[in-house]
């Protein structure tokens, strides 16, 4: 009806990111991103990761990584064979609810138990007094002070172990592998975003940036140490990898084009006011803007003749890989959007013209995320230059990974930032494993720059 398209060319309007707001929203970016290299406690925190030099794939040896932070545990051995190959064992161990919130200590000692077992699992044995070299990806808030020292600002995700907030994560997991006496040194201590660009880099010696788009988002670009106005540390080394934190981005909402569903779910979050960026690209909100849109729709009347399903009535029930699988769906009668819409969520009847707003409404959400991702990126090229040079971007997250056209829309909007040169230039990829690889490279050039 003409409502209905009304209803969504005001849609296409208010998501639409323009040329013109890109390159706004890259600027405002980029000033965001000097500030934080100036100063602590600003909107893009900018932090030094104590990584310096770089990877050229010849880089061999053995190294072991440890990934905390979500459902379970993983410990990764790796295996660097020169020449950008890499062969990697990992297990999964399963980290109880009751560790989560018990004694850091009995955490810590499990952890080291899961190390322990993989290590005979593996029938991984040293010979004499060597150690094994280990990454450790901890994926909560930490303040870092040194390559394999660290600060927890707080918990996240679940987990609130007694006696921790302020301590060094690292500290705990040494002291819990010396009480079993295994043969093992925490040598860094790695954000993902890090470990990203350094498990590209391996393969993409000329990598810039390491990307994650998955649950949420943020980057982690090499800076010449001159820049980085705060530091105060070592200045023997040219360039340092900076985990800029970018989620946070706009604090201040004067750039970013926020509607009444971003604030709508910014309202409902368990972190209102904050990682507004975030909430506009990653996987863990895009399906839940989509909802709130549909049910706009569904409230004015626009949709699904007024009716709710109970399932969409529900907060986050409308998940960003639905999203995925209705932008690939390419059937005339958009079979694939219908069996999400009546079998997934439970609409008895859906017409044709409720399931093209659907996938409009989808494409809106996707394609913004995807441009605002751009300005992010290009202001990092900009910044460093290095749109003009041959470099390589690595992208991690089920978000990159599986959305289709991520990719592309992505290079589209570096196009219209720097023109058809940076097609040339500049390549993003799918970056592999940052908390395994990566970690166990950080852990490589630790002991190689100490
Ligand atoms: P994490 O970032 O936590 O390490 P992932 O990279 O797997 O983990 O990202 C998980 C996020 O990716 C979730 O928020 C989920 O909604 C989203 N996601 C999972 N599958 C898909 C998909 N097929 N298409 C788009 N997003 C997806």
């Amino acid at each position: 009806s003409e409502k209905q398209k009304r209803a969504v060319e005001d849609l296409v309007q208010e998501f639409t990111v323009t040329p013109k707001l890109l390159i706004d929203i890259k600027n405002n970016f980029k000033e965001a991103m000097n500030k934080g290299l100036a100063k602590d406690g600003q909107t893009i925190a900018m932090i030094p990761s104590y990584v310096v030099g770089r990877l050229d794939g010849t880089e061999v040896g053995s190294y072991l990584a440890l990934d905390v932070g979500g459902t379970n545990l993983r410990v990764v051995s790796v295996h660097l064979e020169g020449s950008g190959h890499i062969t990697t064992h990992q297990t999964k161990y399963k980290i109880d609810e009751s560790l989560k919130v018990g004694e850091a200590k009995a955490l810590f000692d499990f952890i080291a138990v899961c190390v322990d077992s993989f290590l005979d699992e593996h029938s991984i044995r040293v010979r004499g007094d060597t150690e094994f070299e280990l990454g450790f990806t901890f994926s909560f808030p930490v303040l870092q002070t040194s390559i394999n020292r660290g600060t927890l600002i707080s918990w996240t995700k679940g987990f609130n172990a007694a006696g921790m907030v302020g301590k060094d994560p690292v500290a705990f997991l040494q002291d819990a592998f010396n009480r079993r006496h295994l043969p093992v040194r925490v040598a860094a201590l790695v954000n993902d975003t890090v470990g990203t660009l350094l498990a590209h880099a391996y393969n993409h010696p000329d990598t810039v940036m390491g990307v994650i788009l998955g649950t949420g988002c943020n980057g982690a670009y090499v800076e010449e140490i001159p820049k980085i106005g705060k530091w105060t540390g070592e200045r023997n080394a040219e360039t340092m990898i900076i985990n800029m934190e970018f989620g946070a981005f706009d604090k201040e909402r004067s750039v970013l084009p926020l509607t009444m569903f971003d604030n709508r779910l910014d309202r409902l979050s368990v972190n209102a006011g904050k990682q507004l960026f975030e909430k506009m690209i990653a996987g863990m909100y895009l399906g839940e803007i989509a909802r709130g849109v549909l049910v706009n729709l569904i409230d004015r009347r626009l949709l699904f003749g007024g009716q709710i399903s109970p399932e969409l009535n529900q907060m986050w029930t409308f998940e960003t890989a639905y999203m995925s699988t209705i932008e690939a769906d390419s059937t005339p009668t958009l079979s694939s959007t219908r069996d999400i819409l009546e079998s997934t969520l439970s609409f008895t009847h859906t017409s044709l013209v409720d399931r093209q707003i659907v996938k409009c409404v989808v494409e809106l959400i996707g394609k913004r995320a995807a441009r605002l991702s751009a300005s992010a990126l290009s202001a990092v090229l900009e910044h460093t230059g290095s749109w003009k040079q041959k470099s390589s971007i690595g992208i991690d997250g089920s978000l990159f990974e599986h959305y289709p056209s991520f990719d592309s829309d992505i290079m589209d909007g570096l196009v219209e930032v720097f023109g058809d040169e940076v097609r040339k230039n500049v390549s993003i990829g799918l970056a592999q494993d940052g908390s395994g690889v990566g970690a166990a490279l950080c852990a490589l050039l630790a002991t190689k720059y100490s």
